[in-house]
């Protein structure tokens, strides 16, 4: 038989083994898989020594575009996340302007994203104060999931993304219960990381720790135990979006002994920088909740190893450098957000899986399969006959140094500079297609498309 596309002689990454074997590939779908698969194809690629994995479902990026395309847009975000090892994605609500709140916002979003993407895309639909009547229409148009923040956030600008009030909260997710959809959440207390904060300016408090010190640990978990209390009087699946402390896994983890329906993901910037660091890196590794102490991480490590985080997303949050460097050096006046998805899969490979021993099936679940399976894209996050071929190629072997002339981000600035990382992608492939190479960077067009969620009146049935 004739393939599009065979890979040999590699290590495959299944959900619960690890073997070696070849994959055939034809029109974009995984085919046959054996030792020594018999068979021709246009395409043979040789992985020999090197992981055969399933590209990275990153659940939380913020793409910005349109109406932020100077943060970062479709094209150079889609190149960085397809170098870094992913092959889908789902764009956040927000910081595009105006935030993916309506049907007609999102009409722009898909306008603005149509032939830019590298990789595969869905969206989320925002749940904000003000737009209860839109959930439906953005269900309906595709989205796979809502979020909302109970942090504060935005700006005065007309369209921006708005925090939620509790009420709204609730109403929210008695909507979503009814329409099955998981609604994700940034967990802060608004009120108290808001006042905290003040206090601090007011004292002239304004450095990377007292950023760190006006978003205490009890401000996620006090957020997330409200969510969670209405998430069981609602009936509404929730989804808590980079949880920072192993206290807030804990309680989410209890909930769900309980019987809730609710997930967490956390991002590689928990387990890799710590606050001492942030003072050292200074504003681009600021993030909201903010990085913690090196005793805090570790216990981060352990609800890591025991498997109690769901899955690994970038939260890639990218700004202009002029947000970032402000003259006044004032930690509350810079940009809250890390851009790293370039190198997340190699990153968190050698931090997990090399050095802490975390098995490679656990990795791999954590960045593809279990994202692929909450989110409801059917056809990702597994290496299996008839999922799409979102295929990874990960040498174990190679090491290299983080450079700023290798990024596809807009702005080419990230925490993980010059950070030396023991692990390597070297190819992408999205729907058998290569992607990405590590010898000739981003190949051929942006052949990424919009994934729909079934719920969609759109969506048309695979054949
Ligand atoms: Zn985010």
């Amino acid at each position: 038989m004739g393939y599009d596309l065979m890979i040999r002689n590699g290590t495959i990454v299944f959900r619960e083994n690890v073997k070696k074997a070849d994959i055939a590939i034809k029109n974009g779908k995984i085919v046959a898989m054996a030792e020594c698969l018999i068979g021709t194809a246009d395409q043979i690629v040789d992985a020999t020594g090197q992981l055969v994995m399933p590209g990275m479902v990153d659940a939380h990026v913020h793409i910005c575009e349109p109406g932020r395309t100077e943060w970062e847009g479709f094209e150079s975000g889609s190149k960085a996340l397809a170098a870094g090892g992913t092959t889908s994605y789902i764009d956040m609500p927000l910081n595009a302007l105006p935030a993916t709140t309506t049907k007609e916002a999102l009409e722009l979003k898909l306008a603005a994203a149509k032939g830019k993407n590298y990789i595969d895309y869905a969206l989320y639909g925002g749940l904000v104060p003000g737009n209860l009547q839109n959930l439906q229409e953005l269900s309906d148009a595709g989205v796979v999931a809502y979020k909302c923040f109970m942090a504060t956030c935005g700006s005065d600008l007309p369209g921006d993304f708005k925090n939620i009030d509790d009420f709204t909260l609730y109403e929210g997710m008695k909507k979503l219960a009814e329409l099955e959809h998981v609604l994700a959440i940034h967990a802060e207390n608004a009120e108290i990381t808001d006042r905290l904060a003040l206090e601090m300016i007011k004292q002239g408090k304004t450095s990377a720790s007292d950023f760190v010190a006006s978003r205490p640990i009890f401000t996620e978990v006090d957020a997330v135990k409200r969510a969670l209390l209405l998430g069981k009087e609602t009936g509404c699946k929730l989804h808590f979006v980079h949880i920072s402390s192993a206290d807030a896994v804990g309680e989410i983890i209890t909930a769900r002994n309980q019987g809730q329906d609710v997930t967490l993901e956390s991002c590689p910037h928990y387990f890799t920088i710590t606050a001492r660091q942030f003072q050292a890196i200074g504003p681009l590794a600021k993030c909201s909740p903010p990085l913690r102490s090196k005793v805090e991480q570790d216990k981060l490590w352990e609800a890591f190893k025991q498997a109690k985080i769901d899955m690994l997303t970038s939260d890639h949050s990218p700004c202009p450098p002029e947000m970032k460097f402000s003259a006044t050096n004032n930690m509350f006046e810079v940009w809250g957000g890390i851009s790293g998805c370039q190198n997340n899969v190699d990153l968190m490979f050698d931090e997990a899986v090399k050095k802490r021993k975390v098995p490679v099936t656990q990795f791999v679940r954590m960045i593809a399969t279990n994202p692929a399976e909450r989110f409801n894209l059917r056809a990702k996050g597994e290496i299996a006959i008839s999922k799409d071929a979102d295929i990874i190629l990960v040498d174990p072997n190679q090491s290299y140094v983080v450079k700023t002339e290798n990024y596809y981000y807009r702005h080419k600035h990230s925490p993980y500079t010059n950070r030396k990382i023991d692990c390597r992608v070297t190819k992408t492939f999205v729907r058998g297609q290569l992607v990405y190479d590590l010898d000739e960077g981003i190949v051929g067009k942006p052949i990424g498309q919009l994934i729909l969620s079934q719920k969609s009146s759109n969506y048309i049935v695979p054949s």
